[in-house]
């Protein structure tokens, strides 16, 4: 008989993208401490602020049980690289974890699955946890490829340090990305095996331990179907998360 795996902490991150000022950031921040505090949730709870609020957070969720990441990190730890912020300067502001290829950063700043993979390492150096994203386009998902994009996705955007201790892999279709539409619970069901199908084919078969994340129009009300969906270990929040408390409820969901 096969040993069985143990079950996988669900992973609840929220992503703030570029919103968030010093007065508001803090404001929902400390909101969602104060929630932390008082209630109860089944998982590892992460916040992805901008990069100029890092500091501000790390003292308002230092002792709770919230955990602060960054949204993008570069591929070197220092250098010439006007406008971008390596894997160690997040970790120096008190981050765990990373958010690399998002949808968004894959669009407008051309980032391949090299160069996300490239990310991925520098997180992993710098002790980070990465939040690894992949998703099909609608045009994709049309066309019949959308399992072919994302289990190429995987295999191309993870380097060879990769184990399901420093990666999770959060799998976003960008059609569903702020969008107010989501998958049918089967075809995340479906994407999710991809994914992991893809990790075991690249790193032959230690996929039972990965976290992989569902994100794309995550709210309150549809987070209990989405986390109950068979191999979805947490939800990654872009839009619902600049709440505390749709955040906050999200995070309940999680049983
Ligand atoms: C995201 O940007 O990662 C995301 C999931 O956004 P939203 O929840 O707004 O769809």
């Amino acid at each position: 008989m096969q040993p069985e795996s143990p079950p996988r902490r669900p992973l609840l991150v929220a992503n703030w993208k570029m919103n968030g000022l010093h007065g508001d950031g803090l404001a929902r921040a400390s909101a969602l401490a104060h929630h932390a505090a008082s209630g109860d949730c089944a998982g590892d709870i992460v916040v992805c602020p901008p990069a100029t609020l890092l500091f501000a957070l790390r003292a308002v969720f230092a002792g709770t049980r919230i955990a602060l990441g960054g949204q993008d990190c570069h591929v070197s730890a220092e250098g010439a690289h006007t406008g971008d912020v390596s894997a160690a300067m997040l970790a120096d502001a008190g981050c765990a974890y990373v958010i690399v290829g998002h949808s968004e950063r894959r669009a407008s700043h051309g980032e391949s699955n090299a160069w996300v993979a490239g990310k991925s390492a520098a997180a992993h150096a710098a002790g980070l946890t990465a939040i690894v994203c992949v998703g099909e386009s609608a045009a994709e998902r049309d066309a019949g490829r959308a399992l072919a994009v994302i289990g190429r996705q995987v295999e191309d955007s993870l380097p060879a340090g990769a184990t399901p201790g420093n990666t999770a892999i959060a799998y976003e279709p960008v059609w569903a990305i702020g969008s107010g539409r989501t998958p049918g619970p089967a075809d995340i069901e479906a994407a999710h095996a991809e994914v992991r199908s893809g990790w075991e084919r690249q790193f032959s078969g230690s996929g039972a331990a990965l976290r992989v994340l569902y994100g794309g129009s995550v709210t309150a009300r549809n987070a209990g179907d989405i986390l109950d969906a068979p191999g979805v270990d947490g939800v990654l929040v872009g839009g619902a998360s600049l709440s505390a408390d749709a955040f906050w409820q999200i995070c309940q969901a999680c049983r």
